[in-house]
């Protein structure tokens, strides 16, 4: 282990041990380049014993391809196979594989040959025994994202195996291919708007926001059977392909969220629909 953080690359910007969500402190840093040794396979002792009990944030993506695969809507999947937990520190909502009961609290797709939904597996179960901290927003700066390296004690995978990088698991675990949509995620996640901890979204922002992110299917029924698309300027091959391209719409989702939750000019609307937004400001305000 020792002679893995020789390799540490000196550049590595340092990320304050304060910025980062207690999960990670004090855990071993793990940075471009730097190497780590683990090997995961049926056969050792602790085969799916990090399957329970445990913590699984989804991804809006995650979210999708689950439901997808499972053949559910996505708002059936966000009742039945998840959770939110309720905490005043968080500023947007977040969703979680719910588990099974105690004891065990076992994940509902784990198997005795493994994850039984290995090809959609969520992206916390691929990027294990990493993990990844979003710094919170800092004004002038660019968030830098920081991976982790968990070494739990039940886990037997570290030292077998072969070394791996950030980009070698990355791309065996196949998180490359949705690296850019998760990154459209992690942007409104950590967005400047939120620097300084203070602005919290309202109610309405926040059901906007889990709608858009997670419930994609019913966000599908929001822009297409409303006079959403009518309000603006979209290039109409886009909005064909967003009608039977799921992920196409997610993209579309986070730049409207842009623009609705932070005012950013990601969007334009159209003419009629300034006058009438205009109209209903003035009507309420007379
Ligand atoms: S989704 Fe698969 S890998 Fe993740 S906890 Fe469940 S069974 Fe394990
Ligand atoms: S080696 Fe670690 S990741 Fe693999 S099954 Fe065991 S506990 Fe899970």
């Amino acid at each position: 282990m020792n002679e893995q953080r020789k390799d540490t690359p000196e550049q590595t910007p340092e990320v304050p041990q304060s910025a980062m969500p207690d999960l990670m402190k004090d855990r071993r840093r793990i940075s471009e380049g730097e190497t780590f040794r683990f090997g995961c396979h049926k056969g050792l002792k602790c085969f799916t014993d990090c399957c329970g009990d445990i913590n699984i944030l989804l991804t809006p993506i995650d979210v999708l391809r689950l439901a997808r695969r499972l053949e559910m809507t996505t708002s059936d999947f966000l009742a039945k196979h998840t959770q939110m937990p309720v905490t005043k520190d968080l500023h947007l909502p977040v969703v979680m594989l719910k588990l099974g009961p105690e004891p065990g609290r076992r994940c509902d797709f784990v198997t005795e040959d493994g994850c039984g939904v290995y090809e959609d597996r969520p992206w916390s179960c691929r990027m294990y025994p990493l993990g990844m901290a979003i710094p919170p927003a800092q004004a002038g700066k660019e968030t830098e994202m920081a991976h982790f390296l968990f070494e739990d004690d039940f886990c037997k995978g570290h030292g077998e195996g072969q070394e791996w990088t950030l980009d070698t698991w990355k791309a065996d675990q196949g998180l490359e291919n949705q690296e850019e949509i998760e990154t459209g995620f992690h942007e409104i996640v950590s967005h400047p708007w939120f620097i300084g901890g203070q602005r919290q979204l309202d109610p309405k922002r926040m059901e906007m926001f889990y709608t858009a992110c997670y419930d994609l299917d019913a966000f599908h029924r929001f822009v297409f059977k409303s006079s959403f698309i009518k309000s603006f300027e979209l290039d109409e091959e886009l909005v064909e392909q967003m009608k039977t391209d799921d992920e196409a719409l997610l993209r579309f989702a986070f730049r409207w969220l842009r623009f609705a939750l932070f005012a950013e000019p990601t969007m334009t609307m159209t003419d009629s629909a300034v006058k009438r937004a205009t109209g209903a400001t003035i009507e309420r305000e007379s």
